[in-house]
């Protein structure tokens, strides 16, 4: 399947019912969720793979990276009534991914026992809460040696420094990523923001 076409198989699927700005929950867009999963298909790391969707909100990655072959697809997240909307999406789709509902900061929960070969993920980007995304970053390098996360432009500096002695970054990739107005604090209709796509690979 090509970008395009991925994108627009992406397109049609339905977004957050009650977004919580505190979750920052925000629908990866479409276009950025298939460049993600595109690029990260190419290097192998989504056909035949265990692949994990951090914070996988209404499933779009997840459901990606079902149609583009992975063999197991795994969504987390800590609201169920997003899950209810990712179930809707990946049944619209007719792919099979198991959804499940937990915080990915719970240290209750044997984290690395989820062995998977990739984590493809859009962690909050730490504008309601700063460094929302150290946990995202930190449980994607105990599930998967292969990790694609989208994070605001400039992050990378501190993805590296982070990650430090346990990741390497692979590559990044810079992408439009259009916001359209979803919160009370949003002054615009749309704006148009940068994102980096960070390949990391576990050491
Ligand atoms: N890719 C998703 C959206 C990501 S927005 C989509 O396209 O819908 C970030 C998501 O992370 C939100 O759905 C939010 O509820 C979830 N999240 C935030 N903190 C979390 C945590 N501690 N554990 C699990 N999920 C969390």
């Amino acid at each position: 399947m090509n970008l395009r076409h991925l994108e627009m198989r992406l397109e049609r699927l339905a977004g957050f019912e009650r977004p919580t700005a505190r979750l920052e929950q925000y629908q990866t867009p479409a276009p950025v969720a298939a460049r993600l999963l595109h690029h990260a298909a190419m290097q192998g790391a989504i056909e035949g793979r265990a692949v994990c969707d951090l914070g996988c909100g209404t499933g779009v990655l997840a459901c990606g990276a079902a149609l583009l072959g992975a063999s197991w697809v795994v969504g987390i997240e800590i609201d169920p009534a997003a899950i209810d909307v990712a179930r809707r999406n990946a049944d619209l789709l007719g792919v099979d991914i198991d959804f499940i509902v937990a915080d990915i900061r719970d240290p209750g929960v044997d984290w690395s026992a989820l062995t998977c070969d990739t984590v493809v993920m859009n962690p909050p980007f730490g504008a309601q809460k700063a460094h929302a995304d150290r946990p995202f970053i930190d449980r994607a390098l105990d599930v998967a040696g292969e990790v694609y996360g989208i994070f605001n432009e400039g992050s990378t500096p501190f993805v590296a420094a982070y990650t430090d002695g346990r990741a390497t970054i692979e590559e990044i990739v810079r992408c439009a990523f259009p916001m359209r107005r979803t919160f009370a604090h949003h002054r615009k209709e749309r704006v148009d923001i940068t994102v980096e796509i960070i390949h990391l690979r576990r050491i």
